[in-house]
């Protein structure tokens, strides 16, 4: 049996490693905020290449507390992928302002740029693409239309954690970046975490007071804020595992390159890789016209798959209440159908990633 993903590997590569983190904490007597979990924030804005990093309790908090800092609220609209993780339109949603959403570039699952400026109204906010996959999405363009709207650009990096957009790492391109330290993710901690990193120090601000019951000293509340902070043993355990990150993903480049090779002739669609981006290869996701009947055959293979993701966000019950016209998004509701997850991640082993490449072979 060939898992889609061991979330156990890293964790027993690192054991002793993250026995210790752990029992620092617990010894230390500080369990909420505190030394480690500033000391990961601090980190992650370096790898990120960003001026500041909040930590928070998970992703969806991140890109919800994102949008209150940059003034989101009732009434407002904001520019997001037809397919992406429901995270993202329900941040949006949470702010009581409207997901707006744009259909992605077919070879890439990435926004596309060409379609933003169609979906403004006067009441966008904020353009919201997600990096989905682990692949940048094309921020210049992004960038260039949030200037002339005057928009507010907040990116999704759930799934990019590391990835380079033009040689420059993910963490500042736009005003904040959201990150999910979900244990899947390509950083994950050992439960929930999230953050944000940027170069604004006053949405820095924001977001750091937000995530606190809206409080910079203590039972003195100048905002009604949230209770959204990463648990220090989480912090303690991913400053472990962010040492791990270049090396984690460089694996997952080199199985990624073998899938690529491998699979160059088995009629798949394959990811597909801009000159300008180095991707994280979060998920390896192939498409095919049949593709239950493909997920059929290697789960009887005893290779483990995924599909991300088998119902678009407006297909949701969640977005039943919005009157979309008929086949709003075909793109995003194609996609959905027709992609598939191969197994990735870096405890992969060669020779079982072989055996998925035969297991494909031996099907189409
Ligand atoms: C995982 C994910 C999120 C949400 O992160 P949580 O930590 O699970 O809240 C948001 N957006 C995308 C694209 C994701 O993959």
């Amino acid at each position: 049996m060939i898992p889609f993903l061991d979330l156990k590997a890293p964790h027993i590569e690192l054991r002793d490693e993250i026995n210790a983190a752990i029992d620092r904490v617990v010894s230390s007597g500080w369990y909420v905020l505190g030394p480690e979990v500033e000391a990961f924030e601090a980190e992650y804005a370096t790898y990120c290449e960003a001026s500041h990093c909040v930590s928070l309790a998970n992703g969806l908090d991140a890109l919800h507390l994102a949008l209150r800092a940059m003034g989101v609220g009732p009434g407002d609209e904001v520019i997001v992928p037809s397919n992406t993780y429901i995270a993202t339109w329900l941040a949006v949603s949470q702010c009581g302002a409207t997901p707006v959403p744009v259909e992605p570039v077919e070879a890439t699952y990435n926004i596309d740029p060409a379609l933003i400026e169609a979906a403004l109204t006067p009441r966008t906010k904020v353009v919201l693409p997600v990096h989905l996959y682990g692949q940048p999405a094309d921020m210049d363009p992004i960038l260039a239309i949030a200037r002339k709207h005057g928009l507010r650009v907040l990116e999704d990096g759930a799934q990019a954690h590391g990835a380079r957009y033009k040689g420059r790492r993910l963490g500042a391109h736009g005003d904040v970046v959201a990150w999910s330290f979900y244990p899947g993710k390509n950083l994950g901690a050992l439960g929930d975490g999230g953050a944000i990193t940027t170069n604004d120090a006053e949405l820095a601000d924001r977001i750091r007071v937000l995530r606190n019951y809206g409080s910079r000293a203590k039972y003195v509340n100048e905002v009604q804020g949230f209770n959204s902070r990463l648990d220090p043993i989480q912090a303690a355990v991913l400053r472990v595992k962010l040492k791990k990150l270049d090396e984690w993903n460089a694996r997952r480049a080199s199985l990624a390159a073998q899938y690529l090779r491998g699979l160059a002739d088995s009629g798949l669609v394959l990811p597909q890789v801009p000159v300008w981006a180095s991707p994280v290869w979060h998920l390896f996701v192939v498409r095919h016209p049949q593709r239950d009947t493909l997920q059929e055959h290697l789960t009887g293979a005893g290779v483990g798959s995924l599909i991300h993701y088998p119902i678009p966000p407006h297909k949701q019950q969640a977005y039943a209440y919005v009157n979309w016209p008929l086949d709003p998004f075909p793109l995003a509701s194609r996609m959905a159908k027709e992609v598939l997850s191969l197994p990735m991640g870096p405890h992969l082993e060669l020779s079982k990633q072989a055996a998925v490449i035969g297991a494909i072979d031996s099907y189409v």
